[in-house]
């Protein structure tokens, strides 16, 4: 198969930004937690079945998760083209919030997968194009392999600086939450059925906790 082929063979069942394709990107298959009946891996390390310069070596039989998984830049148009998550190291993904009154929320999670994400052009841009819009955002800052992220909600922080057009103060608000976020607290994740013991003795939930930023 082609790198990536599964996201993009099931495409037609899904609304996708049209001209845009996973190529050789293979972020999602390291990047993300997956905790699937069929294929339990952490966030920051590769699926055992990625395989370099061939993509996913299971691809006609792969999880229900992998067939049904398009990152933001797939989804939505106004996420820069600049930001396909292997060029930019800037993994948009759909995520959301319940309000007080039990309404949920869709928003986009920005996970900034390394410390020159934060350069990457389209950023700014496409993190104040969604503030804007009032669309919740959340930073996410992942932890080293196997451990949860640092996120933080970031419209409140930000609106101000996107009302006025400022971009250089988003940016600015982005490296600061990028640095907090690196410093944040951490804990192993624990996939289900997983035992846990030792010191890393981990806290129960499959994905930790939102952890404040900034
Ligand atoms: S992160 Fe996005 S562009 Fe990259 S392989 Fe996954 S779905 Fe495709
Ligand atoms: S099974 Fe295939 S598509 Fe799913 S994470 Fe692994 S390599 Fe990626």
């Amino acid at each position: 198969m082609s790198d990536k082929a599964s996201h993009d063979g099931d495409g037609a069942q899904t609304r996708l930004v049209e001209g845009r394709n996973c190529g050789t990107c293979t972020v999602c298959c390291v990047a993300l937690t997956i905790d699937d009946p069929e294929l339990k891996k952490v966030q920051g390390y590769r699926c055992q079945h990625l395989k370099p310069g061939q993509g996913c070596s299971i691809y006609p039989t792969r999880p229900h998760s992998c067939r049904t998984f398009y990152c933001g830049w797939r989804l939505l148009k106004w996420v820069r083209e600049s930001l396909r998550p292997d060029r930019s190291g800037v993994l948009v993904k759909l995520d959301g919030e319940i309000d007080p009154d039990g309404t949920e929320r869709l928003g986009v999670s920005i996970t900034l997968l390394n410390r020159a994400a934060l350069k990457a052009d389209g950023l700014a841009e496409t993190v104040a194009a969604a503030i804007a819009a009032r669309v919740p955002v959340f930073l996410s800052i992942p932890g080293p392999p196997g451990y949860t992220a640092a996120q933080a909600k970031l419209n409140a922080h930000l609106e101000p600086a996107v009302a006025r057009k400022d971009k250089a103060e988003v940016l600015r608000l982005l490296a600061q939450a990028q640095r907090q976020g690196r410093r944040g607290e951490r804990s192993r994740i624990v996939l289900q059925g997983q035992a846990s013991s030792g010191p890393d003795r981990p806290r129960g939930a499959a994905i930790g906790p939102r952890r404040p930023v900034c």
